[in-house]
């Protein structure tokens, strides 16, 4: 079996196009949907991820707010912004580039964006409501990686979904976004015993680790679903996945690329919470 691609960037264009009619919507209300994107210091990868983000904005309609601040701010000056961003009325959705510098709190940062303008969906507030099946703001990856699965028609309800990574961002949300919808899910992290054994069992197959081709094509149960989140830039300048693509590709019924795939999805489902924080 040679596995489907899911094409993320035609669905992610599709998903730009369902926004951008949205935000018509709400300027005919007279609202203009506004992100306030705060940067700190000059990581390149974070700078060009910010860029994308403005730009995507712009193209639907988005009005993008610009907070590049040195590396040097104190966490105080921060708060203090973040604070302001969460009192303007033009601000509908804040998004705080991680990482941030040692020296801040990360925690104390996110804690303190208001939960409604919560856009990346970090704040506990948002975390919580999604344990309890009641969401607000979902994070971007798994959200976007949600639609990529009903768009591919992998059925969910009582499938064995495997999650490798549980980080706040990737890993988490989207094992509790899989069990509320009724899929069974394992979470393996770096201490899990079986790898292997835990990826070929799995009908939905979602690998974030950030570690290039570690999850091998002959694991993946045949007709898997399988989606790779990994984005790790190689020494050639090149994106590569977690999953070993060539042989995955071979066994499963349906595949994410690298790029391609998860990637353009999350800039997509971002601007979607944009519009709902406008709404
Ligand atoms: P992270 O915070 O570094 O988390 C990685 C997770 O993988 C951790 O839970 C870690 O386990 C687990 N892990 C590491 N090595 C493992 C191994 N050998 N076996 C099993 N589990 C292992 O990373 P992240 O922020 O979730 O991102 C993961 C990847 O997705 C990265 O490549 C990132 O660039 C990419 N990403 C892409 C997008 C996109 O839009 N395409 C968005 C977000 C992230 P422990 O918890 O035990 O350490």
């Amino acid at each position: 079996m040679t596995a489907a691609i899911i094409d993320g960037k035609a669905i992610a264009a599709r998903v730009r196009e369902e926004v951008r009619g949205r935000v018509a919507e709400l300027a005919g209300r007279g609202v203009a949907p506004g992100l306030a994107v705060v940067l700190v210091g000059a990581d390149p990868a974070s700078q060009i991820y910010v860029r994308h983000k403005h730009k995507a904005a712009g193209e639907v309609g988005v009005i993008s707010f610009d907070h590049s601040l040195p590396a040097s701010i104190s966490e105080a000056e921060l708060l203090e912004l973040v604070a302001r961003l969460g009192a303007d009325p033009r601000v509908h959705g804040i998004l705080v580039q991680l990482p941030l510098p040692g020296h801040i709190d990360a925690t104390r940062v996110l804690d303190a964006v208001p939960p409604e303008k919560d856009v990346d969906g970090l704040h506990p507030d948002n975390i919580g409501r999604l344990v309890q099946a009641r969401p607000r703001f979902v994070a971007a990856t798994p959200k976007g990686i949600m639609r990529l699965l009903a768009e591919s028609g992998a059925p969910l309800r009582g499938a064995r979904a495997v999650v490798v990574g549980r980080s706040n961002i990737v890993g988490k949300p989207m094992a509790l976004l899989l069990t509320n919808a009724s899929a069974t899910v394992t979470v393996c992290h770096s201490q899990t015993r079986d790898l292997p054994a835990e990826v070929a069992s799995a009908d939905v197959l979602v690998a974030a680790l950030g570690r290039p081709g570690a999850i091998r094509g002959e694991w993946i149960k045949p007709g898997a679903t399988v989606i790779d989140v990994g984005t790790t830039r190689g020494d050639d300048g090149k994106l590569r996945g977690d999953v070993e693509f060539a042989v995955a590709r071979e066994r499963a019924a349906a595949i994410t690329p690298v790029p391609g795939g998860v990637g353009p999805m999350t800039i997509a489902s971002l601007l979607e919470n944009v519009a709902q924080a406008a709404s």
